[in-house]
């Protein structure tokens, strides 16, 4: 599934400043080795202080995702590297992949055809195995059976 993004998505998602931050890095050629990674985008950033940082974005479960050696995007969903990657990228027209998230729902469907083609005596089966191998599991099923419990 490819996520639909441009500049003023950017911006409105990350704000006015971080978006002047990302596209001060981009104005001044600081983004290099840009490439497609993990459905995302990778690339090198080089700061103001000739620093160099390890920049992946990327699109997890439904949201744009910054992911950097710098200390920023623990306060925020992205740092100004990531927002200077992200519009580099748009720039070059790649596109970003939602991987995580259209992967669990294509196993989950592919795993639903599955069950559906057993018996009702090997689901059973199958349920109770499980319950006693996984801890959640068993109190997911506890919690079916008895709501009010
Ligand atoms: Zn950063």
């Amino acid at each position: 599934m490819a996520v639909r993004l441009d500049a003023d998505t950017v911006s409105s998602l990350v704000g006015p400043d971080l978006a002047r931050i990302g596209r001060e890095h981009l104005d001044q050629g600081r983004v290099f080795e840009l490439a497609r990674e993990d459905g995302g985008v990778a690339a090198v950033v080089l700061d103001s202080a000739r620093e160099e940082f390890d920049v992946w974005v990327g699109v997890v479960n439904g949201a744009l995702t910054g992911e950097c050696d710098c200390e920023d995007d623990e306060t925020a969903p992205l740092c100004g590297h990531a927002v200077a990657v992200t519009l580099a990228a748009l720039e070059d027209g790649l596109s970003f992949t939602s991987v995580p998230e259209s992967d669990d729902d294509d196993d989950e469907d592919r795993f639903a055809e599955v069950a559906a083609t057993l018996s009702f005596d090997q689901l059973v089966d199958l349920v109770a195995r499980q319950a006693v191998a996984d801890p959640d599991f068993a109190d997911e099923l506890l919690s079916l059976a008895d709501p009010n419990d």
